[in-house]
Parts: structure tokens; sequence; C-alpha cells
């Protein structure tokens, strides 16, 4: 895992094209000088078995990408990426229920839907995990 910044140069003899490190001065492939010849900035990362590369135009604006990279990825080793939204299920979503209805309505109005709940609602549809009423099954 990690993030790297590299200058690259790529040879403009246009049969080779070669890209290369940024530091040498003639072609590692075809031996033609490389001076004079722009120099780009790349990002580099690998993470999870995969490689990427991303040509950023400055040396300081691969740093700052760089940096935002090496920051999401060690957010991604935590786990942090990959949370899930928890699904409430039937049972605690009509628990809250239940005492929001506690706080406006009269104890024994909360008795009889207490006892619907726990009659009807909760045996049959209890564990399932709740959806809103307006999605397709
Ligand atoms: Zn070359």
């Amino acid at each position: 895992m990690g993030v790297r910044v590299r200058e690259m140069v790529t040879c403009p003899q246009p049969k080779c094209r070669y890209q290369q490190a940024g530091e040498n001065e003639e072609c590692k492939k075809c031996g033609k000088s490389l001076k004079g010849v722009k120099r780009k900035w790349y990002v580099y990362t690998a993470h999870g078995g995969k490689r990427k590369a991303k040509c950023v135009g400055s040396e300081n604006a691969a740093r700052k990408v760089a940096d935002k990279v090496q920051a999401k990825l060690s957010l991604d080793d935590f786990g942090i990426l990959d949370e899930k939204p928890v699904v409430p299920t039937v049972e605690e979503v009509g628990k809250k229920w239940l005492d929001y209805i506690r706080s406006v309505r009269r104890e024994t109005t909360v008795e009889r839907y207490e006892n619907a709940m726990d009659l009807h609602v909760l045996p049959r549809f209890g564990e399932e995990k709740a959806r809103r009423f307006d999605q397709e099954a």
C-alpha cells in the first residue's frame, strides 16, 4: 500500500515514445536525448492489489493529490470507507415509534398499540429489516 509521486518523461522519438523516469538524460530504450523534453508529474498508488497512475500537472499539484489519496487510503485501511448503513429491524423501528407515541398520546392508547405490536406485528415481521413503505419489495 502506498502513494508515490514521480516525475516522468516520454521519449520524443515518434517510434519509441518510451515512458521513463524524469531524471533520465537520454532515453533508456533508444538513447535519444531527453534534454528540454517536458516532464510530467504522476501520482502512483498501489492499494489492495490495484495499481493506478494519474498524470498531474506540476510537482506541487502531484504532492497535493498524493496527500489526499494517502488520507483516503488510510481511512480505507481502517475500514471506514466500507461501512454500510445499518438497516434497522421492524422491531427496532417499532420500539422507537412507540416511544414517540408515548410522548404524545395517553397511556391507554399506548397500551393498545403496544399490544397490537406484540400480538400481530413483531411475531411475524419483528426480525425483518425495515423498509420504507414506498419502496418496492
Ligand atoms: Zn526512446
